[in-house]
């Protein structure tokens, strides 16, 4: 599964917001594929066109979309020199689609800052030089060997260019996300900062409702998306009833829990989007990246799908709704069969047909 990484200096909130995360979890028996590891968090997302195709179909249950968050623990300030980030905290963040950044904005002094004072901008600086100095060591072994392989015809030289375009980035201090570089010709790479980010702003209650310092962070990390919430209210929202957490909220002028906006967001910054499929047993969302095509989504179900796709049968949940069953969708012309070719839409409801 696709997962956001959340990383953060100490005592920012990473736990207290991590923690209301996994008590948000999903059943993991709904996902026997996902073994669920004490460092992951399996968030729904909330989806009401579900529970209309479930009225639908009549199934036995719905199953949202999620979004999986990894807590890796471990950053510091100078955990780049000596010894380096450390091999742990690498391999998780390599493995991460997406970086979220939990920082601190609530005031607190039975909380120590490790800096000592509470510091938004200085703590993503923080973050950010870690991230740009491991990328930075990752360049410098990379590009011998790329320059190698470019005099040897095995690699092309566009390769090679844009490693230095990059190195050039981050040795001007910014991360390759906030400038827009493309990553794609040096993806092998793994490289950290060209991964999309995403901020979360632990701020104190009063702070939910001020726009106005909400607005200046907002700008300080374009062109991420941010979220701002009290790591302590969320842990407190998974222990009420919906209704009662929706009063709550809409004390604090919200519609909607920072976590759920988190999933939201998360999914936006991950570039995803989902389809739907629907049936008597369930039904389902599933998580795909924009612009995959219907084989690439079909692997999402199953191997075997993507290995053996033949088509998909493709009604748009608009039509659906409105003609009211498939048949109807079918007969008026709204069911498409689509080939190996056929990129994905938001809300496309799919029935695939493959060879075993
Ligand atoms: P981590 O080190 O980033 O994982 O931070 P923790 O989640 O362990 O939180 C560190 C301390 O800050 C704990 O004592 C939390 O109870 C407290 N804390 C977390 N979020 C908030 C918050 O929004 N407001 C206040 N006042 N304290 C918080």
């Amino acid at each position: 599964a696709l997962t956001i990484g959340i990383v953060g200096l100490p005592n920012v909130g990473k736990s207290t917001m991590f923690n209301a995360l996994t008590k948000n979890n999903v059943l993991a028996a709904n996902y026997p594929f996902a073994t669920i590891e004490p460092n992951v968090g399996v968030v729904p997302l909330p989806d009401e066109r579900l529970d209309r195709l479930a009225a639908l179909f009549k199934s036995d249950k719905t199953v949202p979309a999620t979004v999986s968050f990894v807590d890796i623990a471990g950053i510091v300030r100078g955990a780049s020199e000596g010894e380096g980030l450390g091999n742990k905290f690498l391999a998780n963040i390599r493995e991460a689609d997406a970086i979220c950044q939990v920082i601190r904005v609530f005031e607190d002094d039975d909380v120590a800052h490790v800096d000592g004072k509470v510091s938004p901008e200085s703590d993503m600086e923080t973050i950010n030089t870690e991230l740009i100095l491991a990328d930075l060591q990752t360049l410098e072994k990379a590009l011998p060997r790329l320059d190698k392989e470019v005099k040897g015809k095995k690699t092309d030289k566009s390769v090679l260019d844009a490693a230095k375009e990059a190195q050039g980035i981050l040795e001007a201090g910014d991360t390759l996300f906030a400038k827009g570089f493309d990553v794609a010709p040096i993806r092998e790479l793994g490289l950290l900062t060209g991964k999309p980010f995403l901020y979360v702003f632990n701020v104190d209650e009063d702070q939910l409702t001020d726009t106005e310092l909400q607005a200046s962070l907002q700008k300080l990390v374009e062109p991420a998306e941010a979220i701002f919430f009290n790591a302590k209210l969320e842990m407190d929202l998974t222990e009420m009833s919906d209704g009662d957490a929706l009063e709550m909220l809409q004390g604090f002028g919200a519609t909607e829990s920072g976590l759920n906006q988190l999933a939201h967001k998360g999914f936006r910054t991950l570039g995803l989007q989902t389809y739907l499929t629907a049936g008597p047993k369930e039904s389902r969302a599933w998580t795909i990246h924009r612009g995959w095509t219907a084989p690439q989504a079909a692997g999402v179900i199953h191997t075997d799908f993507q290995k053996g796709f033949i088509k998909a049968e493709v009604i748009s949940y608009d039509d659906l709704i409105e003609l009211g069953s498939v048949a109807e969708a079918r007969a008026h012309g709204k069911a498409r069969m689509e080939g190996k070719d056929y990129v994905m839409a938001d809300g496309d409801v799919v029935e695939f047909r493959f060879n075993v």
